[in-house]
């Protein structure tokens, strides 16, 4: 059999900061996929806070969190060999936004966060399957 193309050479793993061990699960995973050659990209996204509240907030609150944020993301990353990106706003937005700003060919989620039955599928994730213009791989 002659050399077979290589499928996914960008992949976007979104990762929920909050259960680092599932991130790092679904790097590795994008990694045998997509092979050495691929572009990963790990993506966090700090959840918009509603301006009601955000009015009563420090300035500075949001920016620091998000370089706390790309500190935290970043050794995972390294990992593995991908960018780090961290943004703000509604996660499966920002997410599918970047799929199509990065070109991704496919996306990389978790179903749901660890401990739930194996079954649900969480909001962000089936938002993302629902939306995406490209392939989406749900780990379970
Ligand atoms: P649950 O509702 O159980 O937390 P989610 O749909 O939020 O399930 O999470 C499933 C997957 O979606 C995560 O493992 C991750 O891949 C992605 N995801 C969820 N929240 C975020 C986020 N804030 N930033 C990046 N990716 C996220």
């Amino acid at each position: 059999m002659g050399k077979v193309a290589r499928m996914y050479k960008t992949i976007l793993v979104p990762i929920d900061l909050s259960h680092p061990e599932q991130g790092r699960g679904i790097l590795t995973l994008s990694l045998q996929i997509g092979g050495a050659e691929a572009r990963i990209v790990a993506l966090y996204v700090v959840s918009d806070v509603p301006t009601s509240i955000a009015t009563g907030l420090p300035k500075n609150l949001l920016s620091d969190y998000l370089v706390k944020a790309e500190a935290e993301l970043e050794p995972l990353a390294d990992e593995v060999g991908a960018e780090v990106l961290v943004q703000s706003g509604h996660p499966s937005t920002v997410i599918l936004e970047t799929a199509q700003k990065i070109g991704a060919d496919l996306i990389v989620v978790a179903s749901h966060r660890p401990g739930l039955e194996d079954y649900f599928l969480g909001s962000t994730a089936a938002r993302v399957v629902r939306h995406s213009d490209c392939a989406v791989l749900v780990d379970r």
